[in-house]
């Protein structure tokens, strides 16, 4: 296959600064394994994979992520302690810094590009340090073919060098690690973090501006695939809460695990071209395809392995958020290329770990568009200390870290394609049952997933008063029985086997919708207002 001939092509960086010839340009996916190991970066484990760690960062680092405040993003990006602003001048003389680094360095490029649809390419070109990185961005973003790659012109650059540590005092960073995007100049220019997330994400973050004030489509941080009829689901959810899961599914076509565009031709494209899935606790009998996934060509990060170069995925000892990258064909069932038609189910992943939501439940076109501005889920406390509290965590849009503009603009936008195209939407559990974190269990997998394809073979999806109960507090749809989910398990109350203790939390978790969507109500109309939980603790 041409796309993993062993080539050597060579290429110039005289344009960016970069005057040595020591670039290794467009490497294969076995040159870069092989390096890494030869350089001590990394080692095979016995699934073939390739193992890696990250370094100091196993995660991103939201509070050192920046935009560049210029003519095209000053009156559009929202700014605040998500989108920060940082100075052109200031940027200027830290890209100059990076590039001053990445001169006396070895480097690893490599030409490619985001999203499937033909008419929303962008062209990247991807500087790396270190090879294993220069792997991911094999793995993760969409490989032009050898006709495709002459005459390649990037539009955007991501310069990454996680050996490369600012000086906050000169620099202008919070701290030493940093990840800015400069829509003027379009670079993404990442440094003293290791972590490979910031490289998709830094993508990501650029085209949700680009798609919305350019070119009239909804980018969402979302899984999607299709089934055999044609029929397009997409999975919203923060992070952890089963994008990448509950769309790797062997009975429908993967179009993409976490990046997504809907288009106004309303079609749902992928920007990616390949999938990172957490690996805590992850075994071959419950997820059998990521299982799968995970031989040559694959990166590992941040796992342990024992002497024979066998995986532990239960040991978290350096991080809760193990991850593994590969290309998207590692997946045996995948829509080619990575885009779908006719879109009929929406559904809201959250991980509520004070285990009140239904684990499966029906909402208003009001109430989607109220859930999807609350992007609710929760985070669970620390292990080591004990059963503490659950914390709710709410991020807009399931996704605000990577939203550039108001949550308000993706919301309106969501709303007009959901009415427009009939969609049905789904507020999905894969939380906690039978009581909050702690003292309930976390939702079997085998019943989300037996809740999913009920809704997806038209199981759930016939409305009749009889065959949903309205919960008294979020006032969302819960159906009464499905296939192969016991029916005890389908209402939250009655697996907590106490309803004061049930209705006290329900009572916190509403309250907390409420508290939180006040920064929105300014912007919100009635029928989003009305979406909001039914009832509150006074
Ligand atoms: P990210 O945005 O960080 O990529 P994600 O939404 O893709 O996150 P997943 O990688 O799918 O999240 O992680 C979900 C994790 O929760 C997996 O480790 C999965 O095994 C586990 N899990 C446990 N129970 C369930 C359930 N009922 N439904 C979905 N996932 C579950
Ligand atoms: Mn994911």
């Amino acid at each position: 296959m041409a796309l993993n001939a062993q080539t050597t092509k060579s290429i110039s960086l005289q344009d960016l600064g970069i005057a040595h010839h020591n670039i290794h340009y467009q490497l294969s996916s076995d040159q870069l394994h092989d390096m890494t190991i030869a350089k001590d970066m990394g080692v095979e484990s016995s699934l073939g994979a390739l193992a890696v760690n990250t370094g100091e960062f196993t995660g991103r680092s939201p509070l050192d992520r920046f935009i560049v405040k210029d003519d095209i993003t000053a009156d559009k990006v929202w700014w605040g302690n998500i989108n920060i602003p940082f100075a052109a001048d200031d940027f200027d003389a830290l890209h100059k810094k990076v590039i001053a680094y990445l001169n006396k360095k070895e480097l690893f490029v490599r030409d490619a590009y985001a999203c499937a649809e033909k008419e929303y390419r962008l062209n990247i070109r991807v500087i790396n340090e270190y090879p294993w990185s220069n792997m991911f961005a094999y793995n993760m973003f969409l490989r032009p073919t050898e006709e495709e790659l002459e005459g390649f012109a990037p539009e955007w650059t991501v310069i990454n060098a996680p050996g490369f540590m600012a000086d906050p005092k000169v620099d202008k960073t919070r701290q030493h690690n940093f990840a800015i995007l400069n829509f003027s100049r379009k670079i993404a220019l990442i440094g003293g973090t290791g972590y490979t997330g910031e490289i998709k994400k830094g993508i990501f973050s650029a085209l949700n501006f680009i798609l919305p004030v350019f070119k009239n489509t909804l980018p969402m941080h979302c899984s999607a695939n299709v089934g055999k009829g044609g029929d397009t689901a997409i999975f919203f959810g923060l992070s952890g809460t089963g994008k990448t899961t509950l769309s790797t599914d062997p009975n429908r076509k993967l179009i993409g695990d976490d990046e997504h565009g809907w288009t106004s031709k309303n079609t749902v494209f992928n920007f990616e071209g390949g999938c990172y899935a957490k690996v805590i606790n992850l075994s071959k009998e419950n997820e059998p395809e990521i299982y799968g996934a995970i031989k040559k060509g694959a990166i590992l990060e941040n796992v342990i392995l024992d002497d024979s170069g066998e995986v532990d995925f239960t040991d978290t000892s350096i991080t809760q958020n193990t991850r593994v990258s590969y290309p998207i064909y590692h997946i045996k069932n995948i829509q080619e290329p990575s885009i779908g038609e006719n879109v009929k189910n929406v559904f809201f992943l959250t991980a509520d770990a004070f285990g009140v939501l239904p684990p499966i439940s029906k909402l208003t076109p009001s109430q989607a568009a109220y859930h999807f501005i609350s992007g609710y889920t929760a985070k669970v406390a620390g292990t080591e200390a004990g059963v503490v509290e659950p914390q709710p965590s709410f991020s807009a849009c399931f996704g605000a870290p990577f939203m550039p503009l108001h949550p308000a603009k993706y919301a309106e936008m969501l709303s007009k394609k959901m009415i427009e195209s009939g969609v049905d939407v789904w507020l999905v559990n894969t939380g906690w049952t039978g009581g909050p974190y702690g003292v309930g269990t976390r939702m079997k997998l085998k019943y989300t997933r037996a809740m999913i394809s009920a809704v997806l073979n038209g199981d759930l999806g016939l409305y009749s008063y009889d065959a949903y109960h309205i919960h008294s507090v979020f006032g969302v749809a819960q159906p009464r029985s499905c296939p192969g989910v016991p029916t005890k398990v389908l209402s939250p109350r009655a697996t907590w086997n106490d309803d004061e203790a049930y209705y006290k939390t329900a009572f916190k978790l509403s309250n907390a919708f409420r508290e939180n969507f006040k920064k929105f109500e300014a912007d919100a109309n009635e029928e989003i207002r009305r979406g909001g939980p039914q009832r509150y603790a006074f």
